[in-house]
């Protein structure tokens, strides 16, 4: 089977990135931290990278993840501030450290000393987002700055629901190379004007994130407190080792999440998931009706989107 990379809809962005290093006899590691590093710096996208939406005191938070199905080696960032390419600190985590998961100011620390270099993330359009919100019923931005952590007791649980309708974005990416390893990436700033701190499933192996080569990959988008009480992106595997086809298993991990029950979750898109199992077959699901993904082949000249499959949570 030819090389194939498999993602969220603004994968779209980095997409052909990934298909060129497969089609020089590239691996699937570098390709899904090439594909997600141009999402990352794209302005195009506020949901990851440079230009992601900031979080409530106007910071923007990264949370990145990558994981290599042929040893189940795996590395995440969560809460990373000033540093644009989370994924490329994932991959080091990964490779250098017998850590999974670095956070915050430790994160930034692992950055810093790797040589990573920081940069301004917020851009004028994303300040302008978070000013605008703050201003239309948000707590005021001299009380963030006087009362942070009072806010949490009175009006965070009410200002989650205002939000809970928020755009939050994320990409990814499900690479596999000529050899049948597979490699999953995610990346995001996560849940527009989150609580800083927050961590989605994006940084989290299991549920944003899970690959192996025996099975396949899945990577999810969408509520990451849904994703990560479900263990979504590793039901996915899980149903596929015990039998179940592709799209099966992708179905399976998403009627999972009706048993939860949460108040804040009545966007449409509340779950997104893309996967591929073994032999490079993909197939993506939402419980949004008119939510895509893209895929793209090395005997493909460009990426297809297509529809994903609706799974409506009843
Ligand atoms: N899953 C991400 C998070 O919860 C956001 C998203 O995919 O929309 O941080």
């Amino acid at each position: 089977m030819a090389g194939v990379v498999v993602g969220s809809s603004n994968a779209r962005i980095g997409i052909q990135a990934a298909i060129d290093i497969l089609r020089d006899g590239g691996n699937a590691l570098d390709a899904a931290v090439a594909a997600i590093k141009l999402i990352e710096d794209s302005l195009e996208d506020n949901s990851v990278g440079t230009g992601g939406i900031p979080n409530l005191i106007g910071q923007v938070e990264l949370d990145a993840s990558i994981m290599h199905g042929k040893n189940l080696a795996s590395g995440a960032v969560g809460a990373v501030k000033q540093y644009p390419n989370p994924i490329e600190i994932a991959r080091k985590v990964m490779d250098v450290t017998p850590h999974v998961m670095l956070a915050g100011e430790g994160a930034e620390l692992f950055a810093k000393h790797h040589g990573f270099k920081p940069a301004e993330l917020l851009t004028d359009d994303a300040r302008e987002m978070w000013r605008k919100r703050i201003e239309e019923g948000g707590p005021s931005q001299q009380r963030i700055e006087e009362d942070r952590y009072e806010l949490f007791n009175q009006a965070v649980a009410d200002w989650a629901k205002m939000l809970h309708k928020e755009i939050y974005g994320t990409t990814n990416v499900i690479v596999r190379d000529d050899s049948g390893d597979i490699v999953t990436a995610v990346s995001t700033s996560g849940w527009g004007f989150k609580w800083p701190g927050r961590l989605g499933d994006s940084p989290i192996i299991g549920a944003g994130n899970y690959a192996d080569n025996r099975f396949g990959g899945a990577a999810c988008t969408g509520r990451g407190e849904m994703a990560i009480r479900s263990a979504t992106a590793h039901s996915v595997i899980m149903y596929m080792r015990h039998g179940k086809s592709l799209g099966d298993a992708v179905h399976e991990a998403m009627q999972d999440l009706s048993h939860l029950q949460d108040p804040y979750a009545e966007r449409s898109n509340t779950m997104n998931i893309v996967a591929m199992d073994r032999n490079g077959n993909v197939t993506a699901a939402s419980t949004s009706e008119s939510a895509t993904y893209v895929v793209q082949t090395t005997d493909m000249d460009a990426y297809e989107e297509r529809t994903r499959t609706h799974v409506p949570l009843t």
